[in-house]
C-alpha cells in the first residue's frame, strides 16, 4: 500500500497490512521461530544480507514487520526496528552508535528507568553521558560536547516533569557538532508530534504506553529518519565493512535506513531483545486506534487540569496544555493538537498526606504504569523515582507531594468525581 498521501489517522488503522485477496483481513500472527526455504544458496543470501526473507525470529517475524511498518508509517520514517519493551530501544539505540570509551549528551530530565540505565549501568559497560538542563541557552548545552561524544538524546514530552522540548535549539545543538538527535517520542505518540519534522535524526517509542494503548504489552521501537550523514568520519561502524555479515558497509549498502538495519543485524541478533509475534499482534490492534485515544487523552487531562487547577486543596498543576504553563508556548509549536494524557500536581500536603490521597481514589487505580484507556496514578517519590536522592529529585522537579495522573478515556465527570472525593 502506498502510504505516503494518506493522512495520519488513516495511517493508523491502516498502515501495515494490505490483505490479498480473499486473506484475512486482520493480520494472521505469525507464531513460528523459523521459516522453510528449498535450497541452501537462498538461505546463504539472506545471511549475507542480500536478501530480507526472514529467517528467525529473533531477527524478524512477519508480524512484528507488520507493527513496524505501521508506526514507520505514522512516524514518516524510513524503516523501524521493534523491540521486546522500550528500555531495549532505548539501550540498542545509545549501543548502536557508543562502545566503551564513548560518551552521550542527554536532557536530564528523563523517564526513571532511563536516568538508571545512563547513570549507572552504561558507564559500567564504558560509556559515559553528561546531563544536561534541556531548558538552557545553547552556549551552556555546548559545553557538555566533547570529541568522544556520539549522540544528544532527550524526551519529547518529559516525564514526569511535563517539560515540552525546544526542538529548535536541539536540533540546531546536534546539528552543529555533526551528531544524531535522538528523541523518545512515547507521550506525545506520533499523532500529537512527529520528531522528524523538527529536525530529530532517530526516534524511539515504549510502545508499552499509548501505542498499545490498553496496558496488554510491553514493547518498543526505533524508527530511522534516514537523515543523518553517517560519513562525516565520527562513525567508522557505519563506513566500515562488517565482517560478520560478508563485509556489507552500512552507510553505502543501506543508504535509507542504515541506523535500524545495523541495530538489527548487530544488537538484536547478538542481545537478543526481540519483540514477541503475540505482543506484536497486540500492540498492532491497539495502535489503530491511537489517533481517536490521544485525542480523548488529551481533552480529558487538559479538563482535569484545568479543574485541579482551581481546587484548594492543590498547590500547582503541571500540564503542558494549561494557558499557566511554562511551555504552553512550545507546547502550540509542536504539540497543537494536545499535550497528551498525562499530568501532574501538587497536593497541599506532605509525603503522608500524599499518600493518603491516591490510597482514596477509587476508579483511579494505582499502577507503574502511563498511557492505558483507564486513568491512573503514581506516586514518583515513592514508586518509580525512589532510587534517586531528595536533592536529585528536586534537580529534575520532582517534590515528595507530586502526584502523577495518567488519565484515561472515561467519562470525565466519572474521574474529577473521583479526585474530588479523595481531595
Ligand atoms: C516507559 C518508558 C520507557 C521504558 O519503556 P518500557 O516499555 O517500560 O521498557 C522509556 N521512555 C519513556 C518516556 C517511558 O515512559
Amino acid at each position: 500500500m502506498t502510504t505516503s498521501k494518506l493522512h495520519i489517522s488513516t495511517l493508523a488503522v491502516q498502515a501495515g497490512y494490505n490483505p490479498e485477496n480473499a486473506a484475512t483481513r486482520v493480520p494472521c500472527i505469525a507464531q513460528s521461530t523459523t521459516y522453510a526455504f528449498d535450497t541452501a544458496e537462498q538461505i546463504g543470501d539472506v545471511f549475507d544480507l542480500k536478501d530480507t526473507a526472514h529467517i528467525y525470529s529473533r531477527i524478524s517475524n512477519p508480524t512484528v514487520a507488520q507493527l513496524e511498518e505501521k508506526i514507520n508509517a505514522l512516524e514518516g520514517g524510513t524503516g523501524a526496528l521493534a523491540l521486546s519493551s522500550g528500555h531495549a530501544a532505548v539501550s540498542l539505540a545509545i549501543m548502536n552508535l557508543c562502545i566503551a570509551g564513548d560518551h552521550f549528551v542527554t536532557a536530564k530530565s528523563l523517564y526513571g528507568g532511563t536516568i538508571n540505565l545512563f547513570m549507572h549501568t552504561l558507564k559500567k559497560y564504558g560509556i559515559s553521558c553528561t546531563f544536561v538542563d534541556q531548558d538552557a541557552p545553547i552556549e551552556e548545552l555546548e559545553k557538555a560536547i566533547q570529541p568522544n561524544t556520539k549522540l544528544i538524546f532527550a524526551e519529547s514530552l518529559t516525564n514526569p516533569g511535563m517539560e515540552v522540548l525546544n526542538f529548535k535549539k536541539f536540533s540546531k545543538f546536534a546539528e552543529g557538532n555533526q551528531l544524531p538527535l535522538i528523541i523518545d517520542n512515547t507521550f506525545p505518540t506520533p499523532i500529537l508530534c512527529q520528531p522528524f519534522q523538527h529536525g530529530a535524526n532517530i526516534v524511539i517509542h515504549s510502545t508499552t504506553k499509548f501505542i498499545d494503548g490498553h496496558a496488554t504489552s510491553l514493547g518498543g521501537i526505533i524508527i530511522d529518519g534516514g537523515n543523518f550523514d553517517w560519513t562525516n568520519g565520527k562513525f567508522p561502524d557505519f563506513t566500515e565493512p562488517d565482517e560478520t555479515y560478508n563485509g556489507a558497509i552500512y552507510a553505502k549498502d543501506f543508504k535509507e535506513n542504515p541506523f535500524v538495519v545495523k541495530a538489527r543485524t548487530q544488537l538484536l541478533r547478538d542481545f537478543g531483545p526481540c519483540m514477541s509475534p503475540f505482543n506484536a499482534f497486540m500492540t498492532y490492534h491497539g495502535c489503530q486506534t491511537l489517533a481517536l485515544r490521544m485525542e480523548k487523552h488529551s481533552m480529558n487531562t487538559l479538563q482535569l487540569a484545568e479543574w485541579l487547577e482551581d481546587h484548594e486543596h492543590v498547590e500547582w498543576v503541571r500540564y503542558a496544555g494549561l494557558e499557566s504553563s511554562p511551555y504552553i508556548e512550545l507546547s502550540k509549536t509542536y504539540l497543537p493538537d494536545g499535550a497528551s494524557g498525562v499530568l501532574a500536581f501538587g497536593y497541599k500536603g506532605g509525603l503522608e498526606e500524599t499518600k493518603k490521597v491516591i490510597n482514596k481514589l477509587k476508579l483511579a487505580k494505582l499502577v507503574v504504569h502511563v498511557g492505558d484507556i483507564r486513568t491512573g496514578v503514581v506516586h514518583p517519590a515513592s514508586m518509580t523515582h525512589r532510587q534517586l536522592t531528595e536533592e536529585q529529585l528536586l534537580d529534575i522537579n520532582i517534590t515528595q507531594n507530586l502526584i502523577r495522573i495518567s488519565v484515561g478515556i472515561e467519562d470525565i465527570r466519572d474521574i474529577i468525581a473521583d479526585f474530588e472525593q479523595a481531595l
